[in-house]
């Protein structure tokens, strides 16, 4: 295949690359392999058997196999790219992109560096929270566990897992905008520059944040606490003086998960909840969802801080709230919920009910994620239903991934605005005894950009 026949430029044969951009790709393809631990495909010996007295690898030390750059222009991207050991295969293909980007991550030294001495003990423990979480997608315990499907998929097989990524659901969607269109117009004015600024300090770890310095020596409501300092962003998501600043958050996640809902066909009400005995109100119905044996599901949302805000003493101010196993503080708070909400249900009304926890950090609970899973199914398959299409099992999988991929996002989205909303600088300003004539805080994006002058050597 002649690229530019006047060059001579053959694709099938790296020797006669002359153009930049091929040079580039051959550089690229040997750092791959001289420094990150990629090897060229070659044909296996023998393709069932590995060669004999060959140590067995485990995944993350095996060498990631890259087509020779002959065969490149005549690749496609692999799509099944799970299950598939790449070097056993017994044809080259291109790696996905995130294959590659894990390969450079394990293998990036200045990267394990980071990871193994974290700067801060409180980056240490962001990173921990916003590691992918993975729950079993059939658990005794959950509500839904006759709900899910492919539940007699798996005979034999491995047991099925739902993940869910919190820093993905922030990172991933840097290019989107922090609104989700006209609908929800009003979050550009509830999320000001600085309340972004502020939230990306505390996602990162950063504690010392900016935004709050204008105001870091004037006294909380509570009479307890100066905001500002390192434990500012804590205090405003635990003491009780901000806490209007939180139910404007709730109600933005709550949202979310509506409109969730709705795009898979289901009505919901979020007005004039059904109340239990003992008058309780959960804050979202569902109508004909038709699980756990009920026709209607009422859900209720709860968004929890990770780390101690308001500690009695100075001592454990800024320390997560349960550092051996962060997902106890959604197990327990999902916990509260079905013994507040449940029972007392069940006594007067016909109805399921579904706790929906999440944290500041991004973290869901296992059952808001089958939840999830479960809508997404239903989406898959209205879609083939409406196609008048009887779907293959794999193509199904793989609509349903894709409705579960965006319905993640979504929350997770919101999730993160709703964090930035209730931990924010201009709202937490208004409800301390701030000077009035204090000037916000203004972020200079240039100011920083100088910062990242020393990261010019990695390469
Ligand atoms: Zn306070």
């Amino acid at each position: 295949m002649l690229l530019n026949g006047s060059l001579g430029e053959n694709l099938a044969d790296p020797n006669t690359w002359t153009s930049s951009a091929l040079h580039a790709l051959k550089r690229l393809h040997e750092q791959l392999m001289q420094h990150y631990n990629c090897k060229e495909w070659a044909p296996p010996p023998n393709a069932n058997a590995p060669a004999p007295g060959a140590p067995e690898l485990d995944e993350n030390a095996r060498p990631l196999s890259l087509p020779p750059l002959n065969l490149i222009a005549s690749l496609r991207v692999r799509q099944d790219e799970e299950n598939v050991d790449a070097n056993a295969c017994s044809c080259p293909s291109l790696p996905p992109q995130r294959r590659v980007t894990k390969q450079i991550m394990q293998e990036w030294g200045r990267h394990q560096i980071a990871l193994r001495n974290p700067p801060t003990d409180r980056m240490r423990d962001v990173h921990k929270l916003h590691i992918t979480q993975s729950v079993p997608m059939l658990d005794e315990n959950s509500a839904l566990r006759s709900n899910m499907p492919q539940r007699d998929d798996d005979e034999g097989g491995k047991p099925k897992r739902l993940s869910f990524s919190p820093a993905s659901s922030v990172c991933g969607q840097m290019g989107r905008a922090w609104t989700s269109g006209d609908r929800n117009a009003r979050t550009t004015e509830l999320v000001t520059s600085s309340d972004y600024v502020a939230f990306f300090h505390q996602f990162l770890g950063i504690t010392n944040n900016p935004a709050f310095a204008p105001f870091a020596n004037v006294s909380c409501g509570c009479q307890r606490y100066f905001m500002g300092g390192e434990g500012a962003w804590d205090h405003v998501n635990t003491c009780l003086t901000h806490s209007s600043n939180w139910t404007r958050a709730h109600n933005h996640v709550l949202t979310a998960l509506e409109s969730i809902c709705n795009s898979a066909g289901y009505a919901t009400k979020h007005k004039q909840v059904l109340t239990s005995a003992g008058n309780r109100r959960a804050d979202l119905e569902i109508l004909n969802i038709q699980v756990a044996r009920q026709i209607d599901l009422l859900v209720d949302v709860t968004l929890c801080h990770d780390f101690v805000g308001a500690g009695h003493n100075g001592l454990n101010q800024g320390q997560l709230r349960n550092p051996d196993n962060p997902d106890e503080l959604l197990d327990s708070a999902a916990a509260d919920k079905i013994r507040h909400y449940r029972s007392p249900y069940r006594q007067n009304r016909h109805v399921a009910f579904l706790p929906a926890c999440m944290t500041t950090s991004g973290r869901i609970h296992g059952e808001f994620l089958r939840l999830l899973y479960f809508i997404s199914n239903k989406q898959a398959v209205d879609y083939f239903k409406a196609l008048g299409y009887d779907a293959h099992k794999k193509k199904n999988c793989h609509r349903r991934g894709v409705f579960f991929h965006n319905n993640r996002y979504t929350l997770g989205m919101a999730c993160a605005q709703a964090v930035a909303m209730r931990g924010a600088p201009t709202a937490a300003r208004r409800l301390v005894a701030a000077p009035r004539n204090q000037q916000p805080f203004r972020y200079d994006p240039h100011e920083f950009d100088r910062d990242f002058s020393h990261l010019s050597d990695v390469g």
